[in-house]
């Protein structure tokens, strides 16, 4: 069994005591700090990411325009830029930004997956040797509503989402919708991003959640919340186009929040960044508690396990992320401040990133010589 020590979360607060795993599963969790723990600090489950599109990590020039300009489909420079990257360098794109989501702390994500059946074959070969649970919704290559290429995205995926209710013909994403609800997979879509959208027609789709939710009126939460539908929040993305989600409001309406990272080629997809952003965004409406803002970058890994309990108990799935911060009462406040170079070990599945077999060729190397 491996063992980690510190100030864990138990689902309310920080208490000091010892993790220990076998294979993928927490096995123990005990007051006191074992002897010998591989690491010790602050200790969370791990983040997840509720809402990426890591194709868009082959974009890398510096980006100017209007949210239509850059991101819509068919014809947003994202589009474009895709449709004519080689294979190779999407995929070594996307993996690197599943490297600097482990680097932070992050352990699954839930990845909006453009181009079809092909673009859902190259997140799956990224994200093959990585540690990482991800969640690939993939997305038809039209927006008309296709029996047959529904279906085999759907062989293939966890499910399927979409940029939005107005981009689509009405029948046609009802159709598209009752079909992922028939083969009881994942259906989402980003709604009320540049201008408000008729909540009543998108939350009869029955989506499992929706994206932004900017221009979304008081009543428009409440029924989300009524509905318990979640609501995923990309603060700096928004920023990026001069808008602000107003995340205490959202919270007082009763709707369960998730935080994302959204484009890849607008943010870098690391969850402590989002985290510090959101703190400060929420801060100018108000403000709320560091514990909420950190909830919203757990909860995302209901859509993977609707039993999950967001804690660190036995049981649960060994994701674990260890910081070399101060712990205590504070561990909230800490993680608002949290950078990547405050992670001091990952385990995903139990595999511990960086990945403690790195170290062995230069040992051997060294001894060879
Ligand atoms: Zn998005």
């Amino acid at each position: 069994m491996e063992r980690v020590a510190g100030w864990f979360y138990d689902g309310r607060r920080f208490r000091e005591g010892t993790i220990g795993w076998e294979d993928d599963v927490i096995v123990e969790v005990r007051n006191g700090r074992a002897r010998n723990p591989i690491a010790t600090g602050l200790i969370i489950p791990g983040l997840w990411n509720a809402h990426t599109h890591l194709g868009d990590a082959v974009v890398t020039q510096e980006l100017t325009g209007t949210l239509e300009e850059l991101v819509a489909p068919p014809h947003g420079l994202k589009h474009r830029i895709l449709a004519r990257a080689k294979d190779d360098a999407v995929i070594a794109a996307m993996r690197r930004a599943m490297a600097t989501m482990l680097r932070t702390g992050t352990t699954g994500f839930t990845d909006f997956r453009e181009g079809g059946l092909k673009g859902l074959k190259l997140l799956y070969a990224a994200v093959a040797p990585m540690p990482l649970r991800g969640v690939a919704l993939g997305r038809p290559m039209g927006l008309d509503y296709d029996a047959r290429e529904v279906s085999a995205i759907l062989q293939t995926s966890d499910g399927i989402a979409v940029s939005s209710y107005v981009d689509w013909p009405g029948d046609e994403i009802r159709k598209l919708a009752a079909h992922v609800r028939r083969e009881k997979k994942i259906f989402a879509v980003h709604c009320s991003e540049r201008i408000r959208e008729d909540i009543d027609k998108v939350l009869a789709l029955s989506p499992s959640f929706l994206v932004h939710m900017l221009q979304a009126t008081d009543a428009d939460l409440n029924r989300c919340a009524d509905a318990g539908v979640p609501i995923v929040v990309c603060p700096r993305s928004n920023a990026f186009f001069g808008m602000t989600p107003d995340i205490p409001r959202m919270i007082r309406s009763g709707v369960e929040l998730r935080l994302g990272t959204d484009n890849a080629m607008i943010n870098v997809p690391s969850i402590l960044r989002e985290i510090e952003f959101a703190y400060r965004v929420a801060r100018m409406h108000g403000g709320v508690p560091a514990r909420d803002i950190f909830e919203m970058a757990l909860h995302g890994r209901q859509v993977a396990d609707r039993h999950t309990s967001g804690a660190i108990r036995v049981g649960e799935q060994a994701d674990l992320v260890v910081f070399d911060l101060p712990g205590g009462l504070n561990g909230f406040a800490s993680l608002m401040r949290a950078s990547a170079s405050d992670v001091s070990l990952v385990v995903s599945g139990g595999r511990m990133w960086p990945s403690r077999s790195t170290t062995t060729p230069r040992t051997a190397r060294r001894r060879r010589t």
